[in-house]
C-alpha cells in the first residue's frame, strides 16, 4: 500500500520544514524552564513537530501562531472551541459580567438550565468547570443512589482523567490502561468494561448485579470515531432498565452530532448527560443532567452531603462567568441552524477524504459537524485502537500543518464551527489528496 521508509523520509521532510518555519515557538519552547515538561500542561508535549507551535490569537476558524503563520482550525481546541475562537456574542457576554465568582447563582443559569433541557431531554442540570468533574460527580450519584460500587464502560473510551474510566479490557477483565499515573487503587476494583458494540458481553457483566451505571458515548469518539451498530443503543438502554443500571450519555464530543448530541439526535433516552467544553463557547464549563426521577432519588438521599465536603462540587462550579459564556453559546452561537451549516461542511471534508482514500484500506467517518479517518475500519474501540499508527499520524498533521491548516494532534478529526467556510474544506481536500499522493506514490 505505501513504503514504510518513504514515510519516514516524507516525515523527516515535514519536521525539517516545520522546525526552519517556527524559530520563535523553538525558543519560547526552550525558554520554558519554570515548566513542567516545558508546557503548561504535559499533554501539550504531544505535538507532531519536536516542540509546539505557540498561540498568538485565535478568531474564528482561523488560528495564528507567533511566527506569525495564520492556520485554518480543524482541531478547535478538541471541540472546546466548537463555537468559533472568541466569538462575538460570548466575548460580549464576558464583557459585560461584572462578577466572575461570588458564591452567589446568576439567574443565568436557568435559562442555560432550560437550553440544555429542550437539547438534551433530561430536565434538571447543575455545572462543572469540566467534563471530567461532570463524570466524576455524575458516578458519585449514580453510586449513592443506586448503592452499587461499580461502574461500567467501553474499551478504550475516553471521559476525561476520571480514576475509574483510565482502564483497558484484557483477557480476564479489566486492566489499568497502560501508563495510568499513579492510580488509587486497582480499576479492576471500580470498573467492568466491555468492547463497543458487544451485547453479550455487556449482558454478563451487568448481570452481576453491582454495576451503579454505564458511562458511555453514543459513538466512540476518542480512538477514531466508532459508530454504534444498528440496534446496539436501544440494546444498551434495555439492558441497563433490566439490570437496575443508570445510563450516562457523556456528549462532550458526540455534542457535534446535532443541537441535543445523539441523544437528541438518535431519540436516546438516558437518566443522565453529561457534557463540557463547547457549550460556554471556549471558556471553561462542564455540566449534568439527571431525569426528575433520579433527580427525586438523589435529593431523598438524607445522608448525602451534597452542599459541603461530600464529594460532589466546587468553589468555581456553576460561576456567574461560565454560565454567562454558556448562555451566549447556546442562545446566540452553536444554534440549531449553526448546526445544520457545521454538518454540512462535515459532509462536504468526509466526500474529499472519501474521494482521496479510494482503495487504500482505510475510512473515513462522521458524526454531525465531526468527522475523522482511520487506517482501516474497525468496528470497537479493541479494533481501533489496533490501527493505531502514529509516524502516519505525524506525517499527516506535520503535511497539514507546514501548508496552513490545523488538525487535532491524538487524531485524525477535524470539526467545523459556525465559521469555517467551504474553501477551508476544499483547502483541506487538496493538501490532503496530495499529501496522500506523495505517500503512495
Ligand atoms: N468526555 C469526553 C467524551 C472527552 O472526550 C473528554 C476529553 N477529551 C472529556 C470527557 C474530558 O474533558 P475535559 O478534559 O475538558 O475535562
Amino acid at each position: 500500500m505505501f513504503d514504510r521508509k518513504r514515510l519516514h523520509a516524507l516525515l523527516e521532510r515535514e519536521r525539517r520544514n516545520y522546525e526552519a518555519r517556527l524559530p520563535r515557538s523553538r525558543a519560547a519552547y526552550d525558554g520554558a524552564g519554570s515548566l513542567l515538561g516545558r508546557v503548561p500542561m504535559t499533554w501539550m508535549n504531544k505535538a507532531a513537530g519536536r516542540f509546539p507551535a505557540y498561540l498568538d490569537e485565535a478568531r474564528g476558524a482561523r488560528v495564528r501562531d507567533i511566527d506569525g503563520f495564520e492556520y485554518v482550525d480543524f482541531c478547535l481546541g478538541d471541540t472546546g472551541a466548537m463555537a468559533g475562537h472568541s466569538p462575538e456574542p460570548v466575548m460580549r457576554a464576558v464583557r459585560n459580567r461584572l462578577g466572575f465568582t461570588a458564591m452567589l447563582p446568576s439567574e443565568d443559569a436557568q435559562l442555560v438550565g432550560a437550553e440544555l433541557t429542550r437539547r438534551f431531554k433530561v430536565g434538571l442540570w447543575s455545572f462543572s468547570l469540566t467534563a471530567t468533574d461532570a463524570n466524576r460527580w455524575a458516578l458519585r450519584l449514580a453510586r449513592q443512589i443506586t448503592r452499587r460500587p461499580k461502574i461500567l464502560v467501553f474499551n478504550y473510551c475516553y471521559h476525561g482523567t476520571v480514576d475509574e474510566t483510565v482502564v483497558t479490557l484484557g483477557p480476564d477483565g479489566t486492566l489499568p490502561r497502560p501508563g495510568n499515573v499513579g492510580p488509587p487503587v486497582d480499576p479492576a476494583e471500580t470498573t467492568r468494561v466491555v468492547e463497543f458494540n458487544d451485547l453479550e458481553a455487556l449482558e454478563r457483566e451487568l448481570s452481576h448485579g453491582d454495576v451503579a451505571c454505564v458511562l458511555m458515548e453514543p459513538a466512540l469518539t476518542n480512538i477514531g470515531i466508532v459508530l454504534p451498530a444498528p440496534g446496539f443503543l436501544p440494546a444498551v438502554r434495555e439492558l441497563t432498565r433490566r439490570h437496575g443500571t443508570l445510563l450516562i450519555n457523556d456528549e462532550t464530543h458526540t455534542f457535534s452530532a446535532g443541537p441535543g448530541g445523539c441523544t437528541r439526535a438518535w431519540d436516546l433516552d438516558p437518566d443522565i448527560v453529561t457534557i463540557g467544553k463547547a457549550i460556554a463557547g471556549g471558556v471553561p464549563i462542564g455540566a449534568y443532567g439527571v431525569t426528575q426521577e433520579v433527580a427525586d432519588r438523589i435529593l431523598a438521599e438524607e445522608g448525602a452531603d451534597l452542599v459541603d465536603v461530600g464529594g460532589v462540587g466546587g468553589t468555581l462550579a456553576g460561576n456567574a462567568l461560565s454560565i454567562a459564556a454558556a448562555r451566549a453559546t447556546l442562545e446566540e452561537v452553536l444554534t440549531d441552524d449553526a448546526f445544520a451549516y457545521m454538518t454540512t461542511l462535515a459532509s462536504r471534508f468526509t466526500d474529499g477524504v472519501a474521494k482521496a482514500i479510494e482503495g487504500l484500506p482505510w475510512s473515513i467517518t462522521q458524526l454531525g459537524a465531526r468527522t475523522e479517518y482511520r487506517f482501516g475500519t474497525p468496528a470497537n474501540g479493541g479494533e481501533s485502537a489496533a490501527l493505531s499508527d502514529d509516524d502516519l499520524d505525524d506525517y499527516f498533521h506535520l503535511f497539514m500543518h507546514n501548508r496552513g491548516v490545523l488538525m487535532t494532534p491524538f487524531h485524525n478529526m477535524a470539526l467545523m464551527c459556525p465559521s469555517t467556510t467551504t474553501e477551508d474544506v476544499d483547502l483541506h481536500t487538496e493538501l490532503f489528496t496530495a499529501a496522500v499522493r506523495e505517500l503512495t506514490g
